[in-house]
């Protein structure tokens, strides 16, 4: 993975204001990996896809994260702070024989009489969704998309014909072979000891503090350059602790 510049990530940013979160995870994932294609990168399952947002993360800012978290009973503000290694998942796809992906990224499942052939969903599905307004249908389309066989007994079916066990069961065997797909951290609150789980999504994180680091860096951009005349690709151009140095002698 290539290190950003600031000048490349400062560019990302602006461009991802107009982009929606699936957009903005493939962008910065094609300049940090400029060896995947589009394509390649757009086809990634999502947990393979978030796997490298997280150590392009960790190559940003550090492995250290720091959310908040409002407690759902009583209300209290908690402050979290967890490294990228803790919710790193554990096992990689493949590893295990019963789950392994074959090599055209496939995985199948025989249960009550249904065999059905499947895929991981990625960036692509996302996109196909991105416009629909209720979760069920959603939720059908995204089915729909990535079942490549579905039959009973024999005698083709679609999506919809599905019972839920057997929905469930897929959806079950997604989450495995793509573990990184679906971060959960478990918390406690310090006030009442509510305890409750939130979804950790990469994409989102990583978005509050490019943009947080952005308004920063403009700030700073304009400061030296209304101090020293200097342009802005030659400030950013500068290392972060000279570009402070010179900073703390304009403040003063
Ligand atoms: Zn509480």
């Amino acid at each position: 993975m290539l290190p950003l510049s600031a000048s490349q990530l400062l560019t990302l940013w602006e461009r991802g204001l107009t982009q929606s979160p699936w957009q903005r995870a493939l962008s910065l994932l094609a300049a940090a990996l400029p060896d995947f294609t589009p394509d390649a990168l757009a086809n990634l399952p999502l947990g393979q896809r978030d796997a490298y947002l997280l150590t392009l993360r960790e190559d940003l800012f550090g492995p250290r994260l720091t959310s908040v978290a409002t407690c759902p009973s009583c209300g209290e503000g908690l402050e979290l702070t967890f490294d990228v290694a803790d919710i790193r998942a554990k096992s990689l796809p493949g590893t295990d024989g019963e789950q392994a992906l074959d090599q055209t990224r496939t995985l199948s499942l025989s249960m009550d009489g249904y065999q059905v052939i499947f895929r991981l969903p990625n960036s692509l599905d996302l996109a196909e969704l991105a416009g629909m307004r209720t979760p069920d249908r959603a939720r059908l389309r995204l089915l729909e998309r990535c079942l490549l066989t579905v039959k009973e007994n024999g005698s083709a079916r679609t999506a919809a014909n599905l019972p839920d066990a057997v929905i469930d069961a897929i959806a079950g065997r997604m989450a495995l072979a793509d573990p990184q797909g679906d971060v959960q951290i478990a918390l406690t609150c310090p006030n009442c000891t509510h305890q409750w789980q939130v979804v950790f999504d990469p994409i989102s994180f990583i978005w509050i503090e490019i943009n947080a680091w952005a308004q920063r860096i403009l700030r700073e951009v304009h400061l030296l350059a209304c101090a020293y005349g200097w342009r802005e690709a030659d400030i950013l151009g500068l290392s972060p602790s000279r570009r402070q140095a010179y900073l703390q002698m304009v403040m003063g």
